[in-house]
């Protein structure tokens, strides 16, 4: 995963060394192309397959400008040098110290990447910091996630077992993309889980040269290939992947758990219509990556909550008018498209999805007093994250594990740029309540109700 990320980071990482020894015998979905079966080989051979950031042996030699150590404590940490350690639901990540001495005490046996997943996120992130905003990151530190508790607590009790042969049939993804593909690579990379798993996405254009810094299991020779096919080729293993090209809400699936990964509100909008009993939602913002749970209908949200329509206009149209005709054409606008003028300045901010927004970039150059904050962060670690995170919201589901005093619906937020703030950590999501799609008094409603109950009875069964 640390390499995946680092070798997709064009711009920011120029050349990667590994240094790993010889004679490694691979396990099973470790790293999804390449055919070698010594872990050396196989690495390389599946960086230079995705075909973005060259990769090559380190050289006793070389002076790298960041050194990455993978669960492994070096005898002294340079000033540009992090250790990552990740097991089981926890991942952390050391920058320029050692790390603290519980770390060393996880379990890394433990079969489960969602721990090393994160770590490997937080090492990534840290990079492309250390390139694009080095203030944000000076210092020596240490920091970690633990996606069953949602703290940074290194966590060691044995919740969240993921039992041998979980059968994930009645799933479906809509969205393959950057959160989505993430979502597959862990799952496929957590060992016994089996069924069948419906994943669509309606991109036509299929894999493009811009999605290579953010999907996951996408390589440089799936341009221009449906996406969800891809996908499921690259994550073939003991989860039955079923690709459908087109649109969930036109599709004649009817899963049970839907676990968005789309990334505009009027895809979210169109899938919520298709009201399944449980719904899960992985979304990325800046430096943010956020999961929801949904449900429980009437009280938590749903996916079309506090995710107003976007209009059919582009933002490049709007901004152009706005250039065009002076800022006296807001009000206007803003009538026009049914929105707020708040939300319609937040359109005409967003630059795109890959790109940080400009009220973020004001915000940052107006806490370091100068303009030169870079406008472009390329955020694989973030979409990553999400994905990571939201396949731990998936087996927690599946698994029917919840501690006590944990909300139905809840929201789930990590900050890269902040990671020890209060910002990141779970929160109670109840509904907006000016949201149509989960109206109580609408005749959707007791459909929803009634699904969603019935998934509830057979979940207590199981436990
Ligand atoms: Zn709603």
């Amino acid at each position: 995963m640390t390499l995946s990320l680092l070798c997709r980071a064009e711009g920011v990482v120029s050349r990667i060394q590994l240094n790993c020894p010889e004679g490694i015998a691979i396990l099973p979905n470790v790293v999804p192309f390449g055919h070698a079966t010594d872990l050396r080989t196989r690495l390389v051979d599946a960086i230079r397959e995705i075909d973005i950031v060259p990769i090559e042996l380190a050289d006793d030699n070389a002076v790298p400008d960041c050194e990455i150590f993978i669960n492994t404590i070096p005898e002294s940490m340079p000033r540009s040098s992090i250790m990552i350690i990740g097991a089981g639901w926890w991942g952390g990540a050391a920058f320029a110290t050692q790390p603290p001495a519980a770390w060393t005490q996880v379990d890394l046996h433990n079969p489960l990447p969602i721990g090393p997943y994160i770590a490997a996120t937080l090492a990534v992130a840290d990079v492309y910091l250390q390139i694009r905003d080095p203030r944000a990151v000076t210092g020596s530190r240490a920091y970690g996630w633990n996606a069953w508790t949602c703290t940074s607590e290194v966590g060691s009790d044995t919740s969240g077992t993921v039992p041998l042969g979980l059968d994930l049939s009645g799933i479906a993804l809509a969205g393959v993309g950057a959160v989505g593909t993430a979502w597959m690579a862990t799952l496929w990379a957590t060992s016994g889980l089996s069924g069948s798993i419906a994943i669509v996405d309606s991109d036509a254009k299929g894999v493009s040269s811009s999605n290579l810094n953010r999907g996951l299991l996408f390589r440089r020779r799936d341009i221009g290939l449906q996406k969800a096919e891809v996908a499921a080729t690259a994550a073939k293993g003991t989860i039955d992947w079923r690709p459908i090209n087109g649109r969930f809400e036109s599709s004649d699936i009817r899963p049970s758990l839907l676990v968005s990964a789309v990334d505009t509100n009027t895809a979210r909008d169109a899938i919520q219509s298709r009201y399944p009993a449980r719904t899960l939602s992985g979304s990325t913002r800046d430096l943010r990556a956020e999961t929801m749970v949904g449900g429980r209908p009437g009280d938590g949200a749903c996916l079309r909550c506090y995710n107003p329509l976007e209009a059919e206009v582009s933002d490049a149209q709007l901004r152009a008018r706005v250039e065009q005709e002076g800022a006296g054409v807001l009000d206007e606008l803003a009538r026009g498209l049914g929105i707020s003028n708040e939300e319609l300045a937040n359109r005409l901010e967003a630059p795109g999805c890959d790109a940080i927004s400009d009220r973020l970039l004001a915000q940052l150059r107006a806490e370091y007093g100068d303009d030169t904050v870079p406008a472009r962060f390329a955020v694989g670690f973030t979409s990553a994250m999400a994905g990571v995170l939201l396949a731990g919201e998936t087996l927690r589901l599946m698994i029917h594990d919840e501690p006590d005093g944990i909300p139905d619906s809840k929201r789930v937020t990590f900050q890269f740029r902040r990671p020890e703030s209060s910002i990141n950590g779970r929160r109670v999501y109840p509904r907006d309540a000016v949201c149509p799609k989960c109206d109580p008094a609408a005749p959707s409603h007791e459909i929803w109700a009634s699904r969603y109950d019935r998934w509830t009875s057979k979940a207590s069964g199981k436990s």
